[in-house]
């Protein structure tokens, strides 16, 4: 058996070896070459195979795309609760001060979603609702969202849940040189005096501790935008606007604001018409007083989102404005502010500053 074995391994060395030097003899090389010849054949052969086998391994892989992604390539495949620029170092908390805006929620959150995933900036939302029963205070939750994202972020967007960026060329960039105004006076389409700074505005990390964030006295609308926009000054802090926009108040924004629906709480009590025309220096990110009473993670239309349920504590010895369901009405001003520079009351022709939108 071991013999036939023998035999029969012999027999196709020396085919092989026939095989080789029939070979070598017509291409008239001499007798010691087939060696060499078969050993370079089977080199080949193997480098063929390899190769091969390599190429279709690379085409049949359905294996996971790298997450590295270029700087300069668009992905629109990307999931949604991804960072769109791994190669950008900054991120972006876009932070809606939220009490009682569902409608408009549904539609901002993938609207703004989809419109920074072009600009593929980095970004995650916070809605920051208010649950309490005490007056809406924007000021405050923004402080609040400052707070609860800057783990994570490292810069934040103070957005209007109600108005919506229509121009691409509306960038989110991060904020290095100075506060942001995306929604600058000569494209809002409500209002256009010029230290306004409401809307949406864009404010480093660092810049925002710098100033202590906004004041906590602002309960109901207005002015505390103004009141930001003195701390700014104070820190002498410059506010950059977009340029060179081809749109202009009417088709840079979209305001989904009906003020018949959405009234707007304007009524004053107690002395908070003299203390919130001035400037605050007692109040700000560092004395916000807060409950998260739940924190939802949730999408809409494929944007991640999430939500801080918040209860505000009010001191009513400092601002018992918070809750105007008695002494409505102004109390008499009692004395004006020293510094002129503490008057944050923006100077504006109603006429000339303020549109009929919403
Ligand atoms: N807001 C809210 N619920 C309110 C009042 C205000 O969610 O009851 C939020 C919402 O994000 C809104 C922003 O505060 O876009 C500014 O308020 P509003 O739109 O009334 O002010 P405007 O800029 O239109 O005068
Ligand atoms: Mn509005």
């Amino acid at each position: 058996m071991d013999n036939a074995k023998g035999s029969y391994h012999m027999k196709k060395q020396s085919i092989l070896w026939e095989m080789a030097l029939a070979l070598s003899t017509r291409l008239r090389l001499r007798r010691t070459s087939p060696f060499l010849w078969g050993l370079g054949f089977c080199l080949m052969c193997f480098f063929f195979i390899g190769l091969t086998s390599f190429n279709s391994g690379q085409q049949q892989c359905d294996c996971p795309r790298s997450h590295v992604l270029r700087a300069e390539e668009p992905r629109p495949d990307l999931p949604d609760a991804y960072d769109f620029n791994p190669s950008d170092k900054h991120k972006m908390a876009i932070l809606i001060p939220f009490r009682d805006r569902f409608e408009e929620l549904m539609e901002f959150v993938p609207h703004l979603h989809n419109f920074l995933k072009l600009q593929r900036k980095n970004h995650h939302i916070y809605v920051i609702n208010q649950v309490d029963n005490l007056r809406f205070n924007r000021a405050s939750l923004l402080n609040i969202g400052f707070k609860e994202s800057m783990d994570s972020c490292d810069y934040i967007a103070m957005h209007d849940v109600d108005l919506l960026p229509m121009n691409s060329a509306l960038i989110y960039k991060y904020p290095a040189d100075g506060p942001y105004h995306v929604a600058a006076p000569h494209l809002h389409p409500r209002y256009h005096y010029p230290t306004f700074i409401g809307g949406i505005l864009l404010v480093n990390r660092e810049h925002f501790r710098q100033v202590d964030g906004l004041s906590n006295k602002y309960w109901g609308w207005g002015l505390e935008d103004d009141e930001f926009y003195a701390r700014l000054k104070e820190a002498k802090l410059t506010v950059h606007r977009p340029g060179n926009l081809t749109t202009g108040t009417k088709d840079t924004f979209k305001h989904i604001h009906d003020r018949r629906v959405r009234r707007r709480d304007m009524i004053k009590c107690y002395n908070q018409q003299e203390v919130t025309r001035r400037r605050d220096r007692q109040t700000g990110l560092s004395t916000i007083r807060y409950h998260i009473q739940s924190r939802k993670e949730m999408t809409i239309e494929g944007a991640p989102l999430t939500i801080l349920n918040v209860i505000l504590e009010c001191d009513r010895n400092v601002t018992p404005w918070c809750d105007c369901t008695e002494n409505v009405g102004n109390t008499k001003t009692q004395r004006k502010p020293e510094n002129k520079e503490d008057v944050i009351v923006p100077k504006l022709d109603r006429k000339k500053h303020i549109s009929h939108d919403g």
